[in-house]
């Protein structure tokens, strides 16, 4: 029988990044893939004939070491030249615009404010930056490296100097409005800068919690492309480091073997029967998934399963693919690159997250839109183009029940909230189509269709991310590793959960 020293559940991104590095290590390596091809939430689809989408339309901070490590830029990863705009939409054309360090659009004390908080906010990433790719130690101590490990976090804070230092922990869990009120008067403003704190999350502008987490983690990095090219790049890397890559190839369960050291994972059983024999199981599939379906829970501790079956994994983000026959205008744009907000203050996502958390779609749906096509020609047929929108908050159990009519209703609900800025998008549209967080679930195998697999909370993060007792991706299950985006540092084209899988693997 064919033996491998790992098998990597999923070819998300983050299962080919920790597949790549084993190999690169010297293993041999079997990546399984349920879907028809590698990418998971990243890899594009045909939505209508000759358009195609990914469910994640945009990689914001990659990496840069692992794009070094598996040198994807050889392969293939076309990183974009400059940073892309964020654009806040009004009505009137008179949008907001942030791009890096400057923003157009707003006052003069509001544009000071805006170089005040950027660059404390960017001390503040960098300072958190290393410790995204670093395994977070448990809080007792194991070894000389988890020593090093909180020794170098507790000396990057102290060197951010006593003022950062205690404006950091004032902050740290203030809810995003209070931290944009402190700062700000624009509205449009306040409502762009704390986009990146909740996307992806069942926070609002007034959630307690961490706003800031979420928003530093974003601001890490600068790798910047589409991904399709990334995940091309990542499958040539780890092809040619030796990683067999099988996609339509589902795990119906994963094989543990008893002896009289107690249990262990020791290989797979596919859908088809097949099954596969490894040293280890490494899974990128969501915590529920790899637990519950996957090893069972016949084979692990009670008190662990109730753990993992408590991890809050409802998404609250939908997404909206439009077909278009050209490039949509939009009012007082002279063109439609880079991430366009429909948020007009921080209000509409408080009222939109209110109508979700009682299991109803709002009426005004908040979302942000781009282009990919732009990018990546090959997404779209020559001079049409495709539009892709996180539509916020949509829940993933809709109270009355999902159905083709309440689909086709949020659907339109979305159109209509694109429409004022781009008043003649309605003719251009070939086709559209709608995925709910249900929708994503069955369609990218991930739990509740959350965009971190799990909940980007304080209480899911770092050394408890996704449970305590999983932390450091070795899982209670022996020879059971996770790597996906519910192992820290959380989700997001990032590729940082496999790196540090990998990492911990290898040790
Ligand atoms: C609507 C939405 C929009 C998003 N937009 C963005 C964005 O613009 N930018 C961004 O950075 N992030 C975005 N994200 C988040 C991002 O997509 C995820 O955090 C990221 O894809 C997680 O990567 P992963 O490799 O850990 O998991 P996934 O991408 O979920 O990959 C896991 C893989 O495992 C496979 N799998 C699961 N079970 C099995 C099984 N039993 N057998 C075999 N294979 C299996 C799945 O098919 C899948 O391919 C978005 C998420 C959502 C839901």
């Amino acid at each position: 029988m064919n033996r491998y020293d790992s098998i990597v559940i999923g070819a998300g991104h983050n299962g080919l990044v920790c597949a790549a590095y084993l190999a690169k290590a010297g293993q041999k390596v079997l990546v399984l893939e349920s879907g028809e091809s590698p990418g998971g939430l990243a890899a594009s689809r045909e939505f209508h004939a000759g358009f195609r989408a990914p469910v994640a339309h945009s990689v914001n901070h990659f990496s840069e070491r692992i794009s070094r490590d598996l040198a994807l830029e050889s392969h293939g990863f076309k990183m974009s030249e400059e940073l892309p705009r964020t654009v806040g939409l009004s009505r009137d054309g008179k949008h907001v615009v942030v791009k890096k360090s400057s923003v157009a659009g707003v006052s003069a004390k509001d544009a000071d404010a805006y170089g005040d908080f950027y660059r404390l906010m960017h001390r503040f990433a960098e300072t958190l930056q290393p410790f995204w790719l670093k395994t977070i130690p448990r809080v007792t101590l194991g070894s000389m490296a988890d020593l090093v490990t909180f020794g170098h976090l507790g000396l990057k804070l102290r060197l951010m100097g006593r003022a950062d230092l205690r404006e950091f922990m004032r902050i740290a869990a203030l809810p995003a409005r209070d931290l944009m009120d402190e700062y700000f008067d624009s509205d449009l403003l306040k409502s762009i800068l704390c986009w990146d704190a909740l996307i992806g999350s069942k926070m609002a502008p007034r959630s307690p919690n961490h706003a800031v987490l979420p928003m530093l983690y974003r601001m890490a990095g600068e790798h910047r492309g589409n991904p399709g090219s990334l995940i091309a790049a990542l499958q040539a890397s780890a092809s040619a480091s030796g990683v067999e890559i099988r996609t339509g190839a589902a795990v119906a369960r994963i094989l543990v073997h008893a002896d009289q050291d107690g249990l262990a994972a020791r290989g797979v059983e596919l859908v088809d029967g097949d099954s596969i024999e490894a040293d280890r199981v490494v899974s990128s599939a969501d915590p529920h998934t790899t637990f519950f379906r996957l090893a069972g829970i016949e084979n692990l501790e009670i008190e662990f399963t109730n753990r993992i079956r408590r991890l809050r994994c409802e998404g609250y983000v939908a997404k909206l693919h439009l077909a278009l026959d050209a490039l949509p205008e939009f009012t007082g744009l002279d063109q439609p690159g880079g991430r366009l907000l429909i948020a007009p203050h921080m209000d509409a996502i408080e009222f939109a997250f209110d109508d979700a958390k009682y299991g109803a779609v709002s009426t005004q749906p908040v979302m942000e839109v781009v282009i990919p096509s732009l990018h990546d020609e090959s997404l779209a047929p020559p001079g049409q183009h495709v539009l892709s929108a996180n539509v916020m908050y949509v829940p993933y159990g809709l109270k009355s029940g999902w159905d083709d009519a309440a689909r086709e209703a949020l659907r339109d609900l979305a159109i209509d909230a694109i429409a004022p800025y781009a008043p003649g998008i309605r003719q251009q549209i070939l086709h559209a189509e709608l995925l709910t967080p249900a929708d994503i679930e069955r369609a990218y195998n991930v739990t509740g269709g959350h965009w971190h697999h799990t909940e980007f909370a304080l209480d899911q993060s770092l050394m408890m991310r996704p449970t305590y007792e999983a932390a450091q991706y070795r899982t209670p299950l022996p020879n059971l590793w996770l790597c996906g985006a519910g192992s820290h540092p959380g989700g997001d084209l990032t590729g940082a959960p496999g790196h540090n899988a990998a990492r911990a693997i290898l040790k």
